[in-house]
């Protein structure tokens, strides 16, 4: 049975780590076009495009500097 976008934005919302940089769960939602959200990483500024069926694309690059900070924080201690 195929997931819909909605099953699937709430799994993407259950994982403990960010996909794009490995920081903790932190995240915006964007703005929902059809039957997908955009939603931007809060550590990196990854975006990711999730619709229904498995579907999770990652559509925007990490911020590189973002991305480096976040990395180094979260080899340690979670905040
Ligand atoms: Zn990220």
């Amino acid at each position: 049975m195929s997931k819909t976008e909605e099953q699937m934005r709430y799994e993407f919302y259950e994982l403990a780590q960010m996909p794009c940089c490995g920081g903790e769960r932190g995240f915006y939602n964007g703005p929902r076009g059809g039957a997908c959200t955009n939603i931007m990483c809060g550590h990196c500024g990854a975006t990711f495009n999730i619709g229904p069926r498995e579907f999770i694309q990652q559509i925007g690059e990490p911020d590189a500097e973002a991305l480096a900070k976040v990395q180094a924080s979260s080899t340690g201690a979670p905040a």
